[in-house]
């Protein structure tokens, strides 16, 4: 009898946890037609009897020099869509043999690269030349679905709590390029005096010149795609943060004018990373983020929308850990609308935390059935 009871009250703590499973499970999300995993092949989603497929994983972002033709084949014959990352300020590599292309400072001196991350000038012509043939060479030699474009934005270390923000770039370069676009004469000052002038009385005219030498970087990669692999997207891992954060810095610091990008984008990939930012404990900034990002760039994750937005989420432990059960909640938040499609950050480190990727299959799956 005893036994019994045991028997059934155990049977109905079962169909108890089963029931709680269900309920907590979410629920299908036609809207997000892209379930995505960056950094690296997710290979031990692909063995002993899974696939991409059946772990509810459609696409892969993988880093320009982690392209290969066995790699996208791979991938591709398991139905994922294969995407590059691709570096465009921040090849620091570059600085040892062009010195000249290391970002100057107010003082007239070289700009040191904050917490150890170097951007480099953007009017380096043999430096922009350099990344626009990797870039065509990229699409013509790879069989990708897209590229995205990471770190387009000036020298700073924006990823994470409390960033530096230096302002830059004053070298000889950059200030006659913009006398000769602006038309604004510094008059031969000396640089310490011209960027007190264009960080004061000229910094809307300085503000604007700076974001325009960003986007014609994005406008001239938008033209290589076309003539060169036209199926393909362009997308952009982007710094998170509203027009109105941090005194405007998003313009004024990283020079990103999203919505002048817009016109050659297709799909723009916010990183609110969540644990990294100082925000751990709400992963409803996620979709705060989000929100923000659609109205200002009027993107509302209706289907034939031509611009989308796909954020990048933060699984790893990177600044502060992400727990096993936080990982719905933050998947939950990167996939309401105006989103269309996530990634989570990053297969590099999260293949080696299984609870998490199991969690995080259970969600695509969940969402994608
Ligand atoms: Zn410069």
């Amino acid at each position: 009898m005893r036994l019994t009871l045991a028997l059934a009250a155990g049977a109905l703590a079962v169909l108890l946890a089963g029931l709680a499973l269900a309920e907590d499970e979410p629920a299908r999300r036609p809207h997000v037609r892209v379930r995505g995993i960056y950094g690296g092949v997710p290979t031990t989603l692909m063995e002993d009897g899974r696939t991409l497929e059946t772990s509810g994983v459609d696409a892969v972002w993988i880093g320009e020099r982690g392209i290969t033709k066995e790699r996208v084949a791979k991938l591709r014959a398991q139905g994922a869509k294969v995407f590059a990352e691709f570096n465009t300020l921040h090849r620091k590599e570059y600085l040892k043999e062009h010195p000249a292309a290391a970002p100057v400072g107010p003082d007239g001196e070289v700009c040191p690269p904050p917490h150890d991350w170097q951007g480099i000038c953007p009017t380096h012509v043999a430096y922009r030349t350099w990344r626009m043939d990797a870039f065509r060479t990229l699409l013509a030699e790879h069989e990708i679905d897209g590229v995205w474009l990471d770190y387009h934005h000036a020298h700073a270390s924006w990823e994470r709590k409390e960033p530096a923000l230096p302002d830059t770039c004053f070298c000889e370069r950059c200030l006659a390029k913009f006398q000769e676009d602006t038309g604004l004469d510094l008059e031969g000052a000396p640089v310490k005096e011209a960027a007190k002038r264009l960080l004061g009385a000229e910094r809307e005219a300085w503000t604007r010149w700076r974001c325009a030498v960003f986007t014609d970087w994005v406008r001239e990669f938008r033209e290589i795609l076309d003539a060169t692999r036209p199926t393909a997207l362009l997308g952009t891992f982007h710094c998170p943060w509203t027009d109105e954060e941090r005194g405007g810095a998003l313009k004024r610091k990283l020079a990103i004018d999203l919505r002048a990008q817009k016109p050659y984008l297709d799909v723009f990939s916010p990183m609110p990373y969540h644990a990294r930012f100082g925000h751990a404990a709400d992963p409803a900034w996620i979709s705060r983020q989000t929100t923000w990002l659609g109205k200002y760039l009027g993107v509302e994750g209706q289907d034939g929308e031509r611009v989308r937005i796909w954020p990048i989420v933060q699984l790893s432990d990177w600044g502060e850990p992400v727990p096993v059960a936080q990982v719905a909640s933050v998947l939950e938040h990167g996939t309401r609308l105006p989103a269309t499609g996530v990634l989570v950050f990053a297969w590099g480190s999260l293949r080696k935390q299984p609870a998490k990727v199991d969690a995080l299959v259970g969600f695509y799956r969940a969402i994608g059935r």
